[in-house]
């Protein structure tokens, strides 16, 4: 891949990663501000354990997207970046294009996603 290429990829993930940690600083804010001490009626503290739940499920969403983010970057310092973890072939450019964090070209990503029906473990 020429170099200017991997460089707009670079910028990309760069912005990518910042925002994914602009969000991931956010919710675990709003994580620790559902946990206040004080009188609460049932209905409020089973409104509360929901958000709490389904914000630490979001903000593991979102690290391990931000995991995949940096990967990426480190890919792209070791000149490995386009190139499909499983098989070594490259990886499509369309598809970098939409998922720039991508490890896996389609073939790849589809037999893993067959083999596998865990979503949480998806490449996005
Ligand atoms: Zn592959």
């Amino acid at each position: 891949m020429r170099k200017a290429q991997l460089e707009k990829y670079r910028r990309r993930l760069e912005q990518e990663q910042d925002d994914i940690s602009a969000l991931v600083r956010r919710s675990g804010h709003a994580i620790r501000n559902t946990r206040q001490d004080g009188p609460e009626d049932s209905a409020a503290q089973a409104q509360n354990s929901y958000s709490k739940e389904f914000l630490s499920h979001q903000s593991d969403t979102n690290l391990s997207h931000l995991s995949l983010v940096e990967d990426a970057l480190r890919r792209i310092d070791r000149a490995d970046f386009g190139r499909c973890q499983s098989c070594d072939e490259n990886i499509e450019i369309k598809r970098l294009n939409a998922v720039p964090w991508t490890r896996f070209c389609r073939g790849c990503q589809e037999s893993a996603e067959e083999s596998d029906s865990q979503p949480s473990r998806r490449d996005f």
